[in-house]
């Protein structure tokens, strides 16, 4: 592979020290470019061709023909002038690194102003250092996405808690109005609890993505889990007028899982279903599967998309159907679903038909 390759021509520098740098700057992973004043490859290493996914030799070659940086509106970048301009050294991390076959990775880009040669003499140039920073920048992306969405999901509640609990405190103040009291802070108690929600699920999904969660594997009795999940949800579906069925399986057994995780599951399709569903009810049924067990949760709800349907386990993913607008949501469940699914080596699926209703199954193998 070509590398620093040049040798310096000064009596007083001895071959066995250029060997060493030349050593040096090859084992780097980042990519080190240097050009002379006219903007010619002077030296290079190897991080450097695997940056530039060249494979020929770019000695004397133009660094513009070379390096085709894109800046941050995708627009062709001015090389050439970037580095001619540097007359100290300069970084940047808004370049990103175009292919032929299409592809873009973003770069960290530092040009420092050099001396190519030894001595007073030495001709002027530059040294480029070239790092592939695309996954810290998606993560960086994904980062600034999730303080932005969490910090407005959180503001809401809070402004419309803040609000209610205000109201009942001004009434009790006046009037005392008893009823107008208790309406302003069942309101306040909805949304607290929204949060409560929403505050389990960002913790979840933090545990989940460092993987902190652990599995705790015990008999699980399904037909109970039914039982206490229809104790536990048909409440809220009743003051919605929805049905809530069960349907277990005459032939279920005990299965081997993490019934804190199994239950988290079925609670986000449960909650979604009853959230998305207008008239009709909900259908919780769960039936033996070779080496498992399969839990459908079935709705008669507003349905999902096509375009939709695959993007509902992303993460902050919601539809802009006005109907799902018109119930609060963070777009994080079926991710948080997704994670804990993974962790019970389980795979979860999702049918709909717009405006007819969803089908989410998860099929659990029995664990050890
Ligand atoms: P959210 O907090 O928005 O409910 P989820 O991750 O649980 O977040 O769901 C993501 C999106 O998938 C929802 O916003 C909604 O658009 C869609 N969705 C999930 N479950 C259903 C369902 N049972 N019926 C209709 N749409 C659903």
């Amino acid at each position: 592979m070509a590398a620093i390759s040049r040798k310096t021509s000064t009596a007083d520098q001895p071959e066995v020290a250029h060997e060493r740098l030349s050593a040096l700057i090859n084992s780097m992973s980042d990519g080190v470019i240097a050009v002379d004043e006219a903007g010619r490859i002077a030296a290079y290493n190897g991080a450097a061709l695997n940056l530039l996914n060249q494979n020929a030799v770019l000695d004397h070659k133009k660094i513009e023909d070379v390096l085709k940086l894109k800046d941050k509106h995708s627009k062709n970048a001015p090389v050439l002038e970037l580095i001619r301009s540097a007359t100290k050294p300069v970084s940047s991390r808004e370049y990103s690194l175009s292919y032929t076959d299409g592809s873009i990775i973003n770069l960290y880009l530092n040009i420092a102003p050099v001396r190519l040669g030894f001595g007073r003499k030495g001709s002027r140039g530059h040294v480029l250092l070239l790092r592939d920073i695309t996954r810290e920048k998606s993560l960086e992306d994904e980062r600034d996405e999730f303080i932005s969405v969490v910090s407005h999901e959180l503001r809401t509640p809070v402004t419309i808690a803040e609000g209610n609990i205000s109201n009942a405190l001004l009434i009790a103040g006046k009037t005392g109005n008893l009823e107008l009291i208790r309406h302003a802070l069942k309101s306040a108690h909805e949304q607290v609890i929204f949060l409560s929600g929403l505050i389990n699920d960002l913790a979840t999904l933090s545990r989940a993505e460092r993987g902190k969660l652990t599995l705790e594997i015990e008999p699980i009795n399904a037909s109970d889990l039914l039982s206490d999940l229809r104790a536990s949800y048909e409440p809220d579906a009743k003051v919605k007028g929805l049905w809530f069925n069960i349907q277990p399986s005459p032939e279920l057994e005990m299965f081997k899982s993490c019934k804190l995780y199994v239950r988290e599951i079925l609670q986000n399709f449960i909650t979604n279903a009853i959230k998305y569903t207008e008239k009709g009810g909900i259908t919780l049924g769960a039936s033996p599967v070779k080496d498992g067990i399969e839990f459908v949760v079935e709705d008669t709800g507003i349905g999902i998309s096509k375009s939709d349907l695959d993007k509902v386990w992303d993460k902050f993913f919601r539809s802009e159907d006005y109907r799902t607008r018109q119930n609060s949501g963070t777009g994080l469940g079926l991710y948080v679903t997704m994670k804990l699914a993974h962790l019970l080596h389980a795979q979860v699926d999702a049918e709909s038909e717009l405006n007819k209703g969803s089908r989410f199954t998860i099929l659990i193998p029995n664990l050890e």
